[in-house]
């Protein structure tokens, strides 16, 4: 492999028009093919009723709960990321299927009213950034996205207060710890905007609670005091050393 400037240079450019032209092709293809499930993959809809209703995703949608991570008050997340909650998060992030945010962020509503309860009211969500060489590689951010859906709905105050500072590799690879000093100060609040009193975070999936753990960090830093998380699904943590 080589690491020459102007060739690493040239392949960055070309991945950005690869990717450019796969995004002004997906409504021509989006037409073409037949619309499936992307839950369980059968033909006729976005998601499917049978699957809205299994996965918790129809009414407000179902709510499990469990211990917050390291400096939140509250979390809550809709089912089991094993299984059809997960087909539907994979396929709204790598299948470029960005209209899977509405119905996974209309099925977070009730996680996000039993959080704002336990937080003692109105909360002000904020979605977990997506790693910026993922946004250009999809076009879309897909936890904002779930976020806005949820907000629409709700509705409730939606403020983007939270940057990257820099890219991290995939988390499911490392251990506990190796993943606590991977995300260490990952996460900037926004300068110029202002600081809600209390904040729920927005994520697809929560495994660890590590990304969780370091973004409430960075509001906790600027100031916030109150802070509960919610996502789609949760996760199963296999690499827990
Ligand atoms: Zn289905």
């Amino acid at each position: 492999m080589t690491h020459d400037p102007a060739w690493m240079q040239f392949t960055e450019r070309a991945r950005d028009a690869l990717a450019e032209l796969q995004r002004a092709a997906a409504p021509v293809l989006a037409l073409l093919a037949p619309q499936r499930c992307g839950a369980c993959g059968i033909e006729g809809a976005l998601l499917c009723s049978e699957c809205c209703d299994e996965l918790g995703l129809a009414g407000a949608g179902r709510v499990e709960r469990g211990a917050a991570p390291p400096g939140c008050a509250a979390g809550a997340w809709i089912g089991p990321y094993e299984g059809g909650l997960g087909e539907a998060v994979r396929a709204l992030k790598f299948h470029d299927l960005p209209a899977l945010a509405e119905p996974l962020g209309l099925g977070l509503r009730s996680a996000i009213r039993v959080v704002q309860q336990e937080l003692g009211g109105d909360a002000t969500l904020v979605p977990i950034p997506t790693d910026p060489a993922r946004l250009r590689d999809r076009g879309f951010d897909h936890a904002a996205l779930i976020a806005a859906a949820a907000a629409r709905a709700l509705p409730c105050a939606l403020v983007p207060l939270l940057e990257r500072t820099r890219a991290v590799p995939a988390l499911h690879t490392l251990g506990r710890a190796e993943r606590r000093r991977v995300m260490d100060r990952v996460f900037a609040v926004r300068a110029g905007v202002k600081l809600p009193q209390r904040v729920i975070l927005v994520d697809d999936i929560w495994t660890s609670g590590a990304t969780f753990e370091a973004a409430a960090g960075a509001l906790r830093a600027a100031g916030c005091t109150t802070i509960g998380v919610v996502a789609v699904a949760r996760e199963a943590l296999v690499n827990s050393a």
